[in-house]
């Protein structure tokens, strides 16, 4: 029986093929789960409707986290052609090139406010806009990602691992808050992956190879594993889960020396 089935999910972080965000939503909807995917500006929006174009039951609409009026808009239109919500998965980050490369010491107030206002305050905004949605429908699960240099130093993660160590706290607090309607808030701290957002980390490559020399599997993951584990958190399965950051890194997290 497939876990989603009459379920609708909002799914934000979806970039281009290759984006964590479009393998959950590729696995929520072999689960059965009719899906709306926003996209941040009109640069990658083509993208975006080209992939959704090959799911069913996908709608498209615009969403750039960092604007309140795109944000409230998002959400009518969900409440206008769905009536509720059931799940969401944030899948949004973003820092200054500059800032993921020199020194963490250098990070400009500019540069560390946008990254913590687009990688971890957009958690907190988008679920204030989703809560009242899926308490309508009796509860909801939202999931987001995270990576390990929230809680120890990865060269050149830098303002990211400061953004990714709040969101992990705006996981928790969330969860506290939005509990007591059904709600469950949890992250996935996924091992590095090639994306779009990887990219722009110096020296990534290098980090890949050592998650192959020294995690208990002796590889990384695929971003098909992060999206089973997001099904998993999303669906009826994870009903007891919340609060919670979920390692799926291939065990690298464990590993000392
Ligand atoms: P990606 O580049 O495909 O996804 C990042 C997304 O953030 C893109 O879709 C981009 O459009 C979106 N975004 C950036 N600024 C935005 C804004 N202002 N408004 C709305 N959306 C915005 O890369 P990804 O690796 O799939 O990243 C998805 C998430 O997974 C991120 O939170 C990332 O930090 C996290 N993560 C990635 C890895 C990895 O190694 N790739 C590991 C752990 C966690």
């Amino acid at each position: 029986m497939p876990q989603l089935t009459s379920k609708v999910g909002l799914i934000v972080g979806v970039a281009n093929k290759r984006s964590i965000a479009w393998a959950i939503a590729q696995a929520a909807s072999a689960e059965g789960a009719t899906l709306v995917l926003s996209y941040a500006g009109e640069r990658i929006e083509d993208n975006v409707r080209d992939l959704a174009a090959t799911l069913p039951n996908v709608t498209v609409l615009p969403c750039d986290v960092t604007d309140d009026e795109q944000m409230d808009a998002l959400f009518e239109s969900i409440r206008a052609e769905h009536g509720g919500l059931d799940f969401m998965v944030h899948g949004a980050a973003f820092a200054l090139r500059e800032d993921l490369a020199a020194p963490f010491v250098q990070t400009s107030r500019e540069g560390f406010r946008v990254a913590l206002d687009v990688s971890a305050y957009s958690l907190v905004a988008l679920s204030a806009r989703a809560a009242p949605l899926m308490a309508e429908r009796g509860g909801g699960s939202i999931v987001t990602l995270s990576y390990l240099g929230s809680s120890r130093v990865f060269t050149n993660y830098n303002v990211m691992g400061v953004a990714k160590a709040a969101l992990e706290a705006s996981v928790r607090y969330l969860a506290s808050d939005l509990g007591p309607q059904g709600i469950r808030v949890n992250a996935i701290s996924a091992g590095p992956i090639k994306t779009l957002a990887a990219a722009g980390i110096s020296g990534f490559s290098g980090i890949l190879q050592t998650y192959r020399d020294r995690a208990p599997l002796r590889r990384t993951v695929e971003t098909s594993e992060v999206a089973d584990a997001a099904v998993f958190l999303l669906g009826p399965a994870g009903r007891g889960v919340t609060a919670e950051v979920l390692m799926v890194d291939a065990g690298f997290h464990a590993m000392g020396v």
